[in-house]
């Protein structure tokens, strides 16, 4: 069942969702050459903590940290570790927090020193495609909707969309109603109404959309050994129309990129 939130409980999400993008824009200073995921996992847990709220994934479904960390092949669910980030690798770094009962999840794939052209472009056109996906989530429209339009997007560039994992309803729940595939059919589907809130997460693969899973239970990984990325912002409808919940621009401050891609789904201005 879709649980559609009111104008008080979005802003309150609106807080859960600041707190995993301002954690993701710690994280973007010190995403480097050298540094383990495991340290950048006690920072973000660190954040949150401070931050008045509390790690999303750590426990849920028994998961054993604050993020999850998918470098290179592995498209999401990856487990923090000690193994040193290397240049030219790609991580996609997903977040969750609690506050105030409501949950933000969060998702961006960070390049690491010096990546290569093709890594580049399957990063660039991933997130272009949030974006595809999160203009068509406005009242009146459906689920298959987003997903037709994200995998048009992405499969024009001969890229692979993974099937198997999928977006989400957002709430007092982490994963809630709608499932949000980044695949489908135009015009198939729940119909979005106002008050809905998801998370539209595209994992875009370099290659095959097939993946294979790591015997440790969680890590996904590319059935062909290419990179995968992955981002993801947290959305309501707001007026009929999507308003970002999630910002990049933490991430976009600590890594000197200009960028006006939001503003499009911003009904009030932003005020950091
Ligand atoms: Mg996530
Ligand atoms: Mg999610």
């Amino acid at each position: 069942m879709i649980k559609l939130k009111s104008a008080e409980e979005i802003e309150l999400m609106r807080e859960s969702a600041l707190i995993v993008s301002k954690t993701l824009g710690i994280l973007a200073k010190e995403v480097k050459p050298g540094v383990t995921t495991l340290y950048l996992d006690k920072l973000a847990e660190e954040f949150i903590r401070d931050h008045g709220a509390e790690p999303g994934f750590l426990g849920l479904y028994d998961f054993p940290n604050t993020l999850c960390m998918s470098p290179n092949t592995q498209v999401v669910h990856g487990i923090p570790n000690n193994t040193p980030l290397e240049n030219g690798d790609i991580i996609s770094i997903d977040c969750g927090a609690l506050k105030n009962d409501f949950y933000g999840d969060h998702a961006y794939t960070f390049e690491v020193g010096e990546v290569d052209e093709a890594t580049k472009k399957l990063l660039k056109v991933t997130k272009e495609s949030l974006y595809v996906g999160i203009r068509e989530f406005k009242a009146g429209n459906r689920v298959g909707d987003v997903g037709y339009a994200i995998q048009r997007y992405c499969e024009s560039f001969g890229y692979g969309v993974v099937r198997e994992l999928v977006g989400h309803g957002l709430g007092k729940k982490m994963h809630e109603d709608p499932e949000m595939p980044n695949y489908g059919r135009r015009g198939r589907g729940k119909k979005f109404k106002e008050g809905m809130v998801v998370a539209i997460e595209p994992m875009i693969n370099l290659g095959t959309h097939r993946i294979k899973q790591l015997k440790d239970g969680w890590t996904i990984l590319t059935a062909d050994g290419k990179p995968s990325a992955h981002f993801e912002h947290d959305v309501a409808i707001v007026n009929g129309k999507p308003e970002l919940l999630s910002t990049f621009t933490y991430v976009y401050e600590a890594l000197g990129i200009e960028s006006d891609e939001e503003n499009e789904f911003r009904q009030k201005e932003f005020v950091k």
